[in-house]
This record gives C-alpha cells, sequence and structure tokens, in this order.
C-alpha cells in the first residue's frame, strides 16, 4: 500500500515538473519572440540604485534598459525627495563635542547616516598629554653699512650686528596616546613661540629685531607641509601662536623653519632658524 501510494506520488511530481517547465518556457518566449519593442514609451530611471534608464515597450509592457543611469542628489532616499542614500557621497555636520575626553562629537548626513568622531579640546590636560618640546636657535652676523650724517654728504660706516632667532614649539602626538581616540592627528601644537632679538650691537647704533608672522613645516622628503600663522606680543621681538586652539597636523612634521629679521635703518638682514622634531 505504502510503495503504491509512493509510485503514485512521484509520478505526479514528475507531471507537474514537466507541464510547469512547458508553461515557463513556451509562453514568455513566444511572447517575447513575437515583439521587436520598437515602440517605445517615454524614459524613467529605477527608483533602487543605480537607477537605470530605461522605456517601457508600448506594446508588450516590457522594461527595455536604453543605457546609462541617473546620478541622483545625495540624501534621504525618501519617496519624491529625489535623493538616494547611495549617489554621491556623505557630508557631516559639525556636531557638537561632548565636555568629557575625548569629547566625542555625532556628525549627521542628510542621508541620515551619522559618524562620530573625537575633537581634541584646548581646555583638556589630557588632550594634552606626553608634552614634548622642540626647540632651537640660530645667529646671524652681518655688517649694516650706515650713511653718517647728512643725507649725501656723510661718511659709510660699517656696523657689525649679530641677532639671533629663536623657535620652542611644545606639542603632542595624539594619535600615539592610549585609547586610540584621534587616528587622524599626528601632531597638536598648543604652544609655539618665536623670538628674535639682538646679540650684539656697536654703541651708538640701535636695531630693530622681528620674527616673522609665519612658521613653515616640513617633510621628511622637504616639501613644505603647513604653515602655522603668529603673532606678536607687545615687544615685537617677540610672537606667538593663538593659544585658544591646536595647531594640528594629519602628519607629523619633520622640521619646522621660522624666521626674523633685523634691520638698521633702510638696512635689513633675515635669517632662519630650523628646528627638528624628534
Ligand atoms: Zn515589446
Ligand atoms: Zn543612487
Ligand atoms: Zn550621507
Ligand atoms: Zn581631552
Amino acid at each position: 500500500m505504502n510503495k503504491q501510494f509512493a509510485d503514485m506520488a512521484s509520478k505526479i511530481i514528475v507531471i507537474l515538473f514537466i507541464v510547469i517547465g512547458l508553461l515557463i518556457s513556451i509562453f514568455p518566449l513566444n511572447a517575447e519572440a513575437a515583439c521587436s519593442h520598437s515602440s517605445l514609451g517615454t524614459r524613467y530611471s529605477d527608483a533602487t540604485h543605480p537607477h537605470k534608464y530605461y522605456r517601457t515597450c508600448n506594446s508588450c509592457g516590457k522594461k527595455i534598459y536604453v543605457g546609462g543611469q541617473e546620478v541622483k542628489k545625495h540624501g534621504p532616499g525618501t519617496w519624491g525627495s529625489g535623493t538616494c542614500k547611495y549617489c554621491g557621497s556623505h557630508t557631516y555636520s559639525a556636531g557638537t563635542p561632548s565636555k568629557n575626553h575625548p569629547h566625542a562629537s555625532v556628525g549627521k548626513c542628510s542621508c541620515g547616516d551619522t559618524k562620530t568622531v573625537n575633537i581634541l579640546r584646548f581646555s583638556c590636560s589630557q588632550c594634552k598629554a606626553n608634552p614634548k618640546t622642540a626647540s632651537n636657535s640660530s645667529s646671524c652676523s652681518t655688517v649694516f653699512l650706515n650713511v653718517a650724517g647728512d643725507l649725501g654728504v656723510g661718511t659709510i660706516q660699517s656696523v657689525p650686528v649679530t641677532f639671533k632667532v629663536s623657535y620652542t614649539n611644545n606639542y603632542n602626538q595624539p594619535n600615539k596616546l592610549s585609547g586610540g581616540h584621534f587616528p587622524g592627528t599626528a601632531f597638536s601644537s598648543w604652544n609655539t613661540q618665536v623670538a628674535c632679538i639682538p646679540v650684539s650691537v656697536p654703541s651708538g647704533f640701535s636695531v630693530g629685531t622681528a620674527p616673522g608672522l609665519s612658521v613653515s613645516y616640513y617633510n621628511s622628503s622637504n616639501a613644505k607641509v603647513a604653515t602655522q600663522s603668529v603673532k606678536w606680543s607687545t615687544n615685537t621681538s617677540y610672537a606667538s601662536s593663538y593659544q585658544t586652539t591646536f595647531f594640528t597636523l594629519k602628519t607629523m612634521p619633520s622640521y619646522a623653519v621660522a624666521t626674523g629679521v633685523c634691520n638698521l635703518g633702510a638696512h635689513s638682514k633675515s635669517t632662519t632658524v630650523k628646528t627638528v622634531f624628534k
């Protein structure tokens, strides 16, 4: 009885397969073969990314892809918005950093995606952990030719002058701090000072000295990677960084070059100091 039933069942299954197979293969193939899609409707693009262009055949109703694709505006991709989450790229808003170290900040994209980044805070001592100091100075000796007495009738005097430019930087390497909170910041400086002062000036003469207001940072291939602005203090022989924000770089610089200038009357001489970060 069981064997008979099994034989019957398997026969029915085989017949079903044949019938289904015939239905699937014959009818659609015949329908397609019969239509040359010679008349196509208006061009549209797929709602789903990558939005391939198509036209619908007026005879058989089949979607015919006609090549190319529509690039939509980046956005939430909601119905009717004309936007897509996958077209274009994310742009995150700045977010508000947390008061607690490492100061997580959640940026939002118009598509709804979020990205959390940690922000260095100038007032946080943990953000200034493992401090290092890079410092160097360089002296320059020059001879200014000074015209003494009235213009055109005076004698020319040689005035030997030595002046010195020095650079100091207090920084750390956030990407090396424990916790790995700042992988994208290799160098963070909170205090840069450049001074340019006279060292020896013959008596009776007075020179002016001033540091340049920008410091250049170079990589190991001697390519300039950044420029830092500094500002003069009340005494123009000294300049320092804006001490409310960090000066940060994605990669560790190899050395910095600061400048200083010394002048006597209309004559001036400039010099540089190179400071290597170890
Ligand atoms: Zn057709
Ligand atoms: Zn898209
Ligand atoms: Zn996005
Ligand atoms: Zn911090």
